[in-house]
């Protein structure tokens, strides 16, 4: 079973989806953080990310 919420406005849907649908991190290599994760975590959530 998944729980996924839809992405609330004002947030991050990259952020929001792979804290919330956690497939997508299982799928990755776990030796490595989330080369997705780590550079939103260093350099912000691009705008055009934010949901409106
Ligand atoms: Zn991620
Ligand atoms: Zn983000």
């Amino acid at each position: 079973m998944t729980l996924r919420k839809p992405c609330p406005k004002g947030q991050c849907r990259q952020c929001w989806s792979h804290a919330y649908d956690r497939e997508i991190h299982r799928r990755q290599d776990r030796s490595k953080d989330c080369a997705e994760c780590v550079d939103h975590m260093q350099n912000g959530c691009p705008s055009d990310q934010i949901q409106k």
